[in-house]
């Protein structure tokens, strides 16, 4: 199966994508268009590179010092069937999953595909970068709508349960370059 994506490699070692060591997928496509993202590059649908999952998988096989890995974007909800093959082998690996997406959670459970997705998501940090809501005091994401969502309990509880722990905003300058940055390589 093959995957579009912005950088064709995973990117190792970041510690602003989530919680720890982490390891990302820069996924290519993205529907959202938000004011202010700093990512219009990984918009297109077109653009980026087409690479098999197999080789992503290979990737993962090879990692050392890795907590887990976050998939990023561009947005992955737009290509759940791909992500979903990878977060099923990294979970079997024993990583811990994170995902951004510019969608609703309450949406992403109307669609059986991202909804399967979702069953090997850690942690979800959803929703649309609101420039009006910008923060540079919350850590993991770009804007204050977006939750840090437990998916786990969320989903076991049928209601979003956010992390607490992220979701105040407070002096941690622990940002996301989902929003803000290309950092691509
Ligand atoms: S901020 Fe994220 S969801 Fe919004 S347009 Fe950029 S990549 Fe897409």
């Amino acid at each position: 199966m093959k995957i579009r994506l912005a950088s064709k490699n995973i990117q190792l070692d970041s510690i602003v994508d989530g919680e720890g060591i982490r390891a990302v997928i820069w996924t290519q496509g993205c529907p959202h268009n938000c004011f202010g993202c700093h990512n219009p590059s990984t918009h297109s649908f077109n653009d980026g590179y087409l690479v098999d999952t197999i080789e992503l998988k290979n990737e993962i096989d090879q990692f050392t010092g890795q907590d887990g890995i976050t998939f990023s974007g561009g947005d992955p909800m737009s290509q759940p069937k791909e992500c979903l093959e990878i977060a099923k082998y990294a979970k079997e690996k024993g990583l811990n999953i994170w995902c951004y997406t510019g969608f609703d959670y309450e949406k992403l459970l109307n669609n059986p595909i991202q909804r399967e997705f979702l069953n090997y998501i850690d942690v979800l940090v959803d929703g649309k970068f609101k420039m009006e809501e910008r923060t540079l005091d919350a850590p993991f994401r770009g804007s204050r709508n977006q939750r840090i969502i437990d998916v786990r309990r969320s989903l076991t509880e049928g209601n979003v349960v956010v992390l607490d722990k992220y979701n105040k905003v407070n002096n941690m300058t622990n940002r996301s370059s989902h929003d803000e940055e290309n950092l691509f390589i």
